[in-house]
Parts: structure tokens; C-alpha cells; sequence
């Protein structure tokens, strides 16, 4: 029997979209510790560059940073041609970059009574600008890179790809419909892809990660004020039965796992990574 490694990563050239992210950077650094050639691919150019040249020499690895815009092929199309001239044909790709926004988030859980005056707090304040945005974000930057990045592999015959979805792609939280609609639309389109590419040798995974505090939920989960939690960052931790928010590097593992050959006959599922939420009735 042959040793259990992620040895097969060794060498391997991966894609990270929105990589100089807080999720994305932890990820980085777990793929180049095992040895693969990473381009991190990123609409903030300066910040991709410095995070690829930090880690490069942290970790005597090669890693680029590469500018595009998840949402305009015709930039993902000039990142390939780019990679593919610095590091060869692209093996693995993660689809990391999305989030939310302030402007697609409801001020209140529940419409009650007393705000019936006060609609734009709710649901029927929502701007569609915000919600148009939030959803490209993460459904339409999720299959743009997909539908670029993946052509070596269909040549190759071989590949493998990880979706970032999140907890609320299981079921919506409150205040945030535009960004769980567009994760559980990540979560349909994990499936979807995996099933049509199945037989060409690509295979295509998500993980749902559960809380970290990062820049997209700084504003929802901790008190401006005093620094401790907010009411839903309280809720947030009462309601992980593990009794904290993650760590991005609590990512690494399963993610690793996905794009490695251990998960060689694994393809369409989502593997949460949320110290047991998704699991937990609140009960
Ligand atoms: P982040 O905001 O730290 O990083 C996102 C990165 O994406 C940034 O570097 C940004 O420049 C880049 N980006 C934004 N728009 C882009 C575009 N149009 N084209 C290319 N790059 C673009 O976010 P994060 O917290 O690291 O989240 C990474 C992923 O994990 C996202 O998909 C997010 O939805 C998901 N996620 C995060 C959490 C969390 O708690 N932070 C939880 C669940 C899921």
C-alpha cells in the first residue's frame, strides 16, 4: 500500500481566485507547503503581488500574484495566458474570491409590528444594486474562473476544483439573502459541474466554512464599541457547538484533501467546516 500523502499536489499548478483574502492567503500557504506552484489571482493587483512575494519567501515556494476581475472573461482569459507562460497548464483551481456587502443586508432579523414605519430597515429596503453585486460575486465569479481556468485540465483529462460556498448556503441566516441565495446557488453548481465533467476526469468539490471573523463580517460581528462580540456574534458562538468562530487555517485540511488525489472518487459534495453548526438545532 502506498504511504497516505498529499504528495500528488507536489508540483501541481493551482489557481486561487480572490487568494490575497484572509481565507485565501491561509489556503495559499497549506498549498505551497506541500510543494505546489500557486497563482493567486486577485482584482487587487498590489496586495496579490505582495502576498505572492511574502509567501514565496517564507516559504522558499513559487507563488505569483496575478491580476483579474473574476466577473470579466476577457481578464481571466489574460491571467491564464500569463500563468500559463510563468508556471505551465493549471492543475487545481479554488474559487475563493466573493463575500457581501452593507448594501444587500437587511438592518433587522424579522419585520415586527413596531418597524412597520420603518420598512427600509427591512427586506423592502434592500437596494438592488447591492443584491445584483453580492450575487454575481459569488455565483457569477464562481463559473466565470471555472469556465476559463479549467481548459488545461480538460486537456490533461485530469483536474480538480474547489468551490468556497459557506454555512448559509444550508440554510439562510437572517439579514443576508442576496449573499445565501448566491452560496446555495455555489452549492447547486458544485453538483451540477461535477456531474457534467465527471467523465472527462475533473472533479469538482466545495467547502461550506462555518464563522471566521474576516473583513466581510467584521461589521455584523463584532461591537464597533466595545470590541467584544455583537448580539449575533454572541448568538453566533452559542450556536457552534464547539464554542468559538474558526481559524481560516481550519480550512486547510479538507481543502487539501479535496484537490488532492486522497478524494480521487469524490466529486459533487460540500464538506462543512464549522465546528459543528450545521449539525447543532440550537437544542
Ligand atoms: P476577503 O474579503 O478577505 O477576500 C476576498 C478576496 O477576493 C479579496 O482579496 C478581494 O480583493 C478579492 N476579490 C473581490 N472581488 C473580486 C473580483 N471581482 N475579482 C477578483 N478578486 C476579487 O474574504 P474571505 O473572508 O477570505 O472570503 C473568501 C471566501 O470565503 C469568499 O467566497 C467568502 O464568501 C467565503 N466565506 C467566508 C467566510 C468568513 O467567515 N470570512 C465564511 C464563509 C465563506
Amino acid at each position: 500500500m502506498n504511504k497516505i500523502s498529499f504528495d500528488d499536489l507536489n508540483g501541481k499548478v493551482c489557481v486561487i481566485t480572490g487568494g490575497a483574502g484572509v481565507i485565501g492567503v491561509s489556503l495559499v500557504k497549506a498549498l505551497v507547503s506541500v510543494g505546489t506552484k500557486v497563482a493567486i489571482v486577485d482584482l487587487n493587483e498590489e496586495l496579490a503581488k505582495q502576498v505572492a512575494s511574502e509567501i514565496s519567501k517564507e516559504f522558499n515556494a513559487v507563488c505569483i500574484g496575478v491580476k483579474a476581475n473574476v466577473l470579466e472573461k476577457e481578464s481571466l482569459e489574460a491571467a491564464k495566458e500569463e500563468i500559463n507562460q510563468i508556471l505551465g497548464p493549471i492543475e487545481l483551481l479554488i474559487n475563493g474570491a466573493g463575500g457581501n456587502s452593507p448594501m444587500a443586508t437587511t438592518q433587522v432579523e424579522q419585520l415586527e409590528e413596531g418597524d412597520l414605519d420603518h420598512l427600509e430597515k427591512s427586506f423592502y429596503g434592500l437596494q438592488m444594486e447591492g443584491f445584483d453585486k453580492v450575487f454575481a460575486l459569488n455565483f457569477k465569479g464562481t463559473l466565470l474562473p471555472t469556465m476559463v481556468f479549467t481548459k488545461d485540465m480538460l486537456h490533461a483529462r485530469k483536474g480538480s476544483v474547489l468551490n468556497i460556498s459557506s454555512m448559509n448556503s444550508y440554510h439562510p441566516l437572517t439579514k443576508i439573502p442576496a449573499y445565501s441565495a448566491a452560496k446555495a446557488s455555489v452549492n447547486n453548481f458544485t453538483e451540477w459541474l461535477a456531474v457534467h465533467l465527471a467523465k472527462v476526469g475533473i472533479r469538482v468539490n466545495a467547502v461550506a466554512p462555518g464563522f471566521f471573523i474576516t473583513n466581510q463580517n467584521r461589521f455584523l460581528v463584532l461591537d464597533e464599541k466595545t470590541g467584544g462580540y455583537s448580539a449575533r456574534g454572541n448568538k453566533i458562538v452559542t450556536n457552534t457547538p464547539m464554542g468559538k468562530f474558526g481559524d481560516p487555517d481550519d480550512l486547510q485540511g479538507a481543502s487539501l484533501y479535496l484537490l488532492s488525489d486522497l478524494s480521487s472518487f469524490v466529486t459533487g459534495i460540500v464538506i462543512p467546516v464549522d465546528g459543528g453548526f450545521n449539525a447543532y438545532s440550537g437544542v
